[in-house]
């Protein structure tokens, strides 16, 4: 983990947030980005008061010249980037008769476009130095089937599928770009107040009140990933409350 530079989408609260700190502490490089620029510079604070090392810049997942920025960002400060967490999501779930189509469009491009951009700006760099580490943050929508998360958990299936083949066609390529996508179950972060539909909205603060675990679950395995010897490739953690069904 020591100094290797890592980018990460989503850093403003909950998963993203709590990798930051994570990773930071272990000695990475991180490279925080989200659009909330505040937190962002908060957190950046906060991981160099305690003595680690952290650069911020604001980035909005759905247009590809902020994710090149952040690249060229990374590279500028550090001289590479060695990992991308392309963690940033949204999740106004609702059923499909609420019509939400806004929140569904959001959805696609916020957790399917944001991915393939952040992969864009990232891939011509690890394809050049022959190494990299794509990580991604998939959900158990993303693997089974939720009433209420058709459009969300298509997002995630997306994810999954799309990670795996990356993972194929590197691997068929050479480029030892090795690649790891999380499955998070009920993780207590700000993810809720992206619902917009009343009834889910309180179905969903029922359960994450009474199985959800804190964020930092999360980091432990995006960082047990990365720490893998180089010729080894973790490519699908699920993780969640030993409580939950
Ligand atoms: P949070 O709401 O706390 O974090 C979501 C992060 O995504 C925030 O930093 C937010 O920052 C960022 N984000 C949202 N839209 C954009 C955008 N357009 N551009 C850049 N950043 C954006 O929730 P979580 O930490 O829980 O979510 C992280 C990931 O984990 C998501 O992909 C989510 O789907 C996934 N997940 C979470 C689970 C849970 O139970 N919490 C379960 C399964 C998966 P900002 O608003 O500042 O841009």
């Amino acid at each position: 983990m020591k100094d290797k530079v890592i980018i990460i989408t989503g850093a403003s609260s909950g998963i993203g947030e709590a990798t930051a700190k994570l990773l930071a502490e272990k000695g990475a490089k991180v490279v925080l980005g989200a659009r909330r620029e505040e937190r962002l510079k908060a957190l950046a604070e906060e991981i160099r008061a305690a003595g680690g090392e952290a650069i911020w810049q604001v980035l909005d997942v759905t247009r590809q010249a902020d994710n090149d920025a952040i690249v060229k960002l990374a590279k500028e400060t550090y001289g590479r980037v060695d990992v991308i967490f392309l963690n940033a999501g949204i999740m106004p779930s609702s059923p499909l008769s609420a019509l939400k189509t806004d929140d569904w469009h959001a959805m696609v491009d916020i957790n399917i476009k944001g991915v393939l951009n952040g992969v864009a700006a990232v891939l011509p760099e690890f394809v050049a130095q022959k190494s990299g580490h794509v990580i991604a943050t998939s959900s158990v929508a993303g693997l089974k089937a939720y009433p209420a998360a058709a459009v969300y958990g298509g997002t995630k299936f997306f994810v999954r599928d799309f990670m795996e083949i990356l993972r194929m066609e590197s691997a068929m390529e050479g480029t030892n770009i090795r690649t790891a996508t999380i499955f998070p179950a009920a993780i207590n972060t700000e993810l809720l107040h992206t619902i917009s539909e009343p009834g889910t909205a309180a179905g969903m603060a029922a359960l994450y009140e009474q199985v959800g675990i804190t964020p930092d679950r999360i980091a432990n395995v995006v960082a047990f990933a990365i720490e893998q010897p180089a010729d080894t490739n973790v490519s699908e953690l699920t993780v969640g409350p030993t409580v939950q069904a």
